[in-house]
């Protein structure tokens, strides 16, 4: 009889109004793992009742202090590091190594906000005599939170730490599927001396509970990752409302490569680019943009080293059944549409992983723009790969998509690298590397990739509104 997961709720663990569980599955084995609350409207108004309840009181909560807090977290979250990984490789069933090092991604998020909590100040705008003007930042309240199943803890870290730094308050659904370590970090929290009602998990669908989140009147913004079909939706509820959104959705982004760039080194990344977290990844690079006099040679060369990629220890599971079955349905559009695997194509045909969700890792190359392989974003490890001639071309052919997530270029040429950046309309672009950068760097999208900014100092701008006091004197 697995144990259960329940919500977390003014610093406590709380059953389910509705009683309800749902059973987790480790991805990797079919097994059943856990039962986890499957809650229910009464749920959310609970969390964010115990939020509203606590935001008055943390708003000024002495910022030194704040931040002390969030840095005692970040220690937590490293002393149960080995324990964090665990939860976090039973629910998604992604490589040790992988889920260790989003774990000390989550703790460098705390870590990263806890030295800043006094950054959000304002400007003095005295222009006229007897006039003193100032501008100040001023936390929202309660902030909604809403994360995928792909990167679970690093998620969480990545919108709690900003909205706690900046005095708000949390109430945050993690994917049905995989909640294990957000409420682990919740419990850290607590242990750590974060006041009750600061921050609260609840747990269930999206349908129930994340809708119920983006429309209780005393949530005054929500920071959302996932899909462009979902944050659709939550945008709809939030345009009724008139609060702020973050929206981080997903991609289809160009990883382009010239002749005259250090190849091998062009290859291993673009292998990393797109076969990482089994490319469950928003900011994977798919479609490999190849200048066309080695365009054959390089994506070779691209395939013996994703070849030698071991299914099971170097590669993850597909992380839900439904991610599973979408990415077959690829392989079979690949099919119709008459695309060259160079690469895999199928889903695992190794005995021993036969019980998990694996696929194997895919190449179709030379495909053709328009192709709905080489434009749609399939979230497993499938690359599709399309020949470039020159700069024009190679940008056209970048831009060509519906999102605006990140892109990559690898040439030994600087102007080039520093034209096509300016040229890109993606939020982030990675020159002779395949990174989107630590904790401090600014991460988002353009297009339908989404908008707002999380990461960075720029993460704190928008946790925070802006104020405009004007005294006459
Ligand atoms: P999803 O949109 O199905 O689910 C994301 C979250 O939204 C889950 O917690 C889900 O329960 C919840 N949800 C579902 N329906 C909802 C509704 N009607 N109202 C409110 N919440 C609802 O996405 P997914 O399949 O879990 O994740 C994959 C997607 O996430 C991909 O498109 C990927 O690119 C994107 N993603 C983006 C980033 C980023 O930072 N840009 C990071 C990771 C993943």
């Amino acid at each position: 009889m697995p144990a259960s997961l329940e919500n977390w709720i003014d610093g406590a663990a709380c059953p389910p109004s509705t009683a309800e569980y749902s059973t987790g599955i480790n991805p990797s084995n079919g097994k059943p793992t856990i039962d986890i609350a499957a809650s229910g409207d009464a749920d959310v108004h609970q969390a964010v009742t115990a939020a509203r309840r606590s935001a008055d009181a943390w708003r000024h909560h002495p910022s030194a202090e704040r931040g002390r807090i969030l840095h005692r977290i970040a220690d937590s979250i490293r002393e149960n590091a080995d324990h964090l990984a665990d939860l976090e490789v039973e629910d998604t069933g992604k490589p040790r190594a992988t889920a260790l090092g989003e774990v000390e991604n989550s703790a460098a998020y705390f870590e990263f906000y806890a030295g800043l909590v006094n950054l959000p100040v304002g400007d003095v705008l005295d222009v006229e005599p007897n006039q003193h003007i100032f501008t100040k930042r001023e936390p929202y309240g309660v902030i909604g939170v809403i994360t995928p199943w792909n990167v679970p803890l690093n998620q969480a870290a990545r919108a709690v730490a900003p909205a706690l730094a900046t005095g708000n308050v949390v109430v945050l659904k993690p994917a049905e599927t995989s909640g294990q370590t957000t409420i682990a970090l919740a419990e850290l929290a607590s242990r750590a001396g974060l006041p009750d009602g600061v921050f609260n998990v609840v747990l269930g669908a999206g349908s129930t509970v994340g809708t119920a989140i983006v429309a209780h009147p005393d949530v005054r913004k929500v920071a959302f990752t996932g899909s462009v079909r979902t944050g659709q939706a939550v945008g709809r509820i939030a345009a009724e409302r008139i609060i702020p959104l973050t929206l981080e959705l997903g991609g289809k982004s160009a990883n382009i490569v010239f002749d005259d760039a250090d190849l091998d080194l062009a290859a291993k990344e673009a292998v990393r680019a797109f076969a990482a977290n089994a490319g469950q990844v928003c900011s994977a690079g798919t479609r490999l943009l190849v200048q066309r006099s080695i365009h054959d040679f390089f994506v070779a060369r691209v395939a013996e080293i994703a070849g030698n990629l071991r299914e099971g220890q170097d590669v993850g599971p597909m992380i839900t059944r439904p991610q599973f079955d979408q990415v077959q349905e690829y392989f079979d559009l690949a099919r119709q549409e008459g695309a060259h695997a160079l690469l895999g194509g199928s889903v695992s045909e190794r005995p021993e992983l036969s019980g998990g969700l694996y696929v194997q890792p895919t190449i179709y190359a030379g495909v053709s723009r328009d192709m709905r392989i080489a434009r749609e974003e399939i979230f497993g490890p499938v690359l599709v790969t399309l020949p470039f001639d020159d700069e024009k071309d190679a940008v056209s052919m970048a831009n060509d998509s519906d999102f605006g997530l990140v892109a990559g270029v690898f040439t030994k040429d600087i102007g080039r690298a520093l034209r096509i950046s300016d040229a890109i309309e993606a939020g982030q672009v990675f020159v002779n590397s395949w990174s989107t950068g630590a904790v401090q760097t600014p991460f988002g999208g353009h297009k339908k990739s989404g908008y707002g900014r999380e990461k960075g100092i720029e993460a704190m701008h928008h946790y925070t509104h802006l104020k405009s006091v004007v005294v006459v004197y």
